[in-house]
């Protein structure tokens, strides 16, 4: 018998970085044990993956069930890993797992740090997005969203809230705002035909001029800005809606002004220059502000990992080895201490905990593989650990006050789910609440 046989990974988080190395391992027929905060697996591809696109969400959760559904794969769902959570990263570590992976997402949010960020009508990024792809307890909470809507940010993500205020809560306006200028825009083109429709392109193309000098002075052409925005448009994609979609260039957000009773009566802007760095450009502040009349603000600048999940973190991410002992591709895969300088034995990250809000799903499958290829290379060289690691986990797990989830149960919500939808005739029905989804599995009262 192949001696990885005897082996048990525990895996923090079943996005698809989770459920591509939980593949990965069990394919090498090591024991994984998925724990997982959400009732549903999938992570972002479940709950931030823009709600319409359903036919790509249903072809990953047709991927992970078959994933799931391998038998030395154990599905933990309703579980929370971390310094307030339902079991700590040590104590998961002290179960004789003989590895264990990361692969959390980023769940912490990037504060800006400017006056006004708390109050009403300011929003993170994740808490929209959750929100709309009916994530509890973000599913459950209020969204306060006026009719003038900025967007920080120039992402996929900031155009996917772009769509949602759009479409579904019929903004007069959403003004996305890009801290440098067009050229450096980071959503995909085809990202942005689900609101060209609504996009002012006269307005954008003013706006190019009004930066023109400044990008003309590093080499950069705003005619193929303008070209970039004109193609686009000329495909004939009709609006959405009656919103107007608008962008900004070259501002940074500086202080979000009160209108005196705790909403915004505004935004402050500070005007920016763009200055050569390397091969790239960064944005520079020039002292010069204009207010900008709006009532909401959503911040979609990427996000950080969650400090309390009991790893060191660095810029962002979680602390990585910088001379790894298992490197993949070149890439460092194992947790560490940059403070004390020491290596965090048997703990690796990857997917977005391992580089926080990068890229697609196809991005995380991969860095998912490689982070259990690294764990692979560690496995070889015969750590500790024992057999009964999953029994002892299943023990720890039941003296929680609230159910876990085992894969079996998902079938009764699929069923239950997709009968709700057809009742009501639409494409999608999701339980907002955990207590409905634990219901209609019939887990309420049920210890694991
Ligand atoms: C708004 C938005 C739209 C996107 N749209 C697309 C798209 O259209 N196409 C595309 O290919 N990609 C898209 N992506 C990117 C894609 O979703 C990510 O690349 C991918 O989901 C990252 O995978 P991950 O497994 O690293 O993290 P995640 O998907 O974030 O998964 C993390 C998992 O960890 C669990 N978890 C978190 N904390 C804990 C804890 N403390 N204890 C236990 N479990 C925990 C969560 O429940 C979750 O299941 C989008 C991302 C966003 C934010």
């Amino acid at each position: 018998m192949d001696q990885t046989q005897n082996f048990t990974v525990a895996i923090v988080g079943a996005g698809p970085a989770g459920l591509y190395a939980a593949k990965e391992l069990a394919s090498q027929g090591i024991h994984v044990a998925l724990l997982n905060r959400d009732i549903k697996p999938g992570g972002l591809a479940e709950y931030g993956i823009y709600p319409t696109k359903l036919k790509m969400k249903n072809g990953l959760r047709a991927q992970f069930h078959q994933i799931l559904n391998m038998p030395n794969i154990h599905y933990f769902g309703n579980v929370v890993v971390g310094e307030n959570g339902d079991i700590s990263l040590d104590q998961l570590r002290g179960l004789g797992f003989h590895a264990v992976l990361v692969t959390a997402g980023a769940q912490g949010t990037k504060r800006v740090g400017i006056p006004g960020e708390d109050l009403i009508g300011v929003y993170h990024a994740k808490e929209v997005v959750y929100h709309y792809n009916k994530l509890p307890p973000f599913s459950q909470q209020q969204l306060i969203i006026g009719k003038k809507v900025a967007v920080i940010g120039v992402g996929n993500v900031a155009l996917d809230i772009t769509h949602y205020l759009i479409e579904e809560r019929q903004v007069d306006e959403v003004i996305t705002i890009a801290r440098r200028g067009p050229k450096e825009i980071k959503f995909d083109r085809k990202e942005l035909d689900y609101v060209i429709g609504n996009l002012d392109v006269p307005k954008v193309e003013y706006e190019i001029n009004r930066v023109a000098h400044i990008m003309t002075a590093l080499g950069q052409d705003p005619q193929s800005a303008k070209d970039f925005f004109h193609e686009a448009k000329q495909k004939g994609i009709p609006p959405i809606g009656k919103s107007i979609f608008k962008l900004r260039f070259l501002s940074s957000p500086s202080r979000i002004l009160d209108n005196g009773s705790g909403g915004i009566g505004g935004l402050e802007l500070e005007e920016n220059t763009l200055v050569a760095s390397g091969d790239s450009t960064k944005a520079r502040g020039l002292g010069t502000y204009h207010n900008l009349d709006v009532d909401t603000l959503i911040f979609a600048i990427g996000d950080t990992v969650d400090d309390h999940l009991g790893l060191p973190v660095h810029y962002s991410a979680f602390d990585k080895n910088p001379q790894p002992l298992y490197p993949v591709d070149g890439d460092s895969y194992e947790a560490f201490s940059s403070e004390s300088g020491a290596v965090i034995q048997g703990v690796f990250v990857a997917g977005w905990s391992r580089n926080a809000s990068e890229g697609l799903v196809g991005v995380a499958r991969r860095d998912g593989t490689n982070g259990a290829r690294a764990i692979m290379q560690y496995l070889r060289t015969n750590p500790q650990g024992n057999e009964n690691a999953l029994h002892n986990l299943k023990n720890n797990l039941l003296a929680l006050s609230h159910p876990v989830v085992p894969y079996s149960a998902l079938a009764a919500l699929a069923i239950a789910e997709s009968e709700r939808a057809a009742m009501l005739g639409v494409e999608e029905f999701k339980f907002v609440s955990n207590l409905e989804m634990l219901e209609v599995m019939g887990l309420l009262g049920v210890t694991p």
